[in-house]
């Protein structure tokens, strides 16, 4: 019985030397797809002066956990005022 598993130890031992002396015959996996582009040409509004945006050219800023897009940093500080002073 100990030599059946010192055989198979042996095998065993064999085996994942031939798998790590030999890459690329067996489980390797295909490259990610790559073709998977984001879209950029998203339109935003800037919740402060109201105007549709494309999302790449807009100032993102995350307020209150919520992503917003600005067409200027001007806009942008406004709104945090805004926000400042709605709080009170
Ligand atoms: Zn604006």
């Amino acid at each position: 019985m100990r030599l059946l598993i010192l055989c198979f130890l042996i095998y065993l031992g064999y085996w994942v030397f031939k798998k790590w002396a030999l890459p690329g015959q067996s489980s390797t996996t295909p490259p990610e797809d790559v073709a998977l582009t984001p879209v950029d040409d998203v339109m935003v509004k800037d919740p402060f002066c109201q105007t549709y945006l494309p999302k790449k050219q807009g100032i993102k800023s995350v307020i209150n956990e919520k992503t917003h897009y600005f067409c200027s940093t001007t806009c942008r500080d406004k709104y945090l005022e805004t926000i400042k002073d709605s709080k009170h």
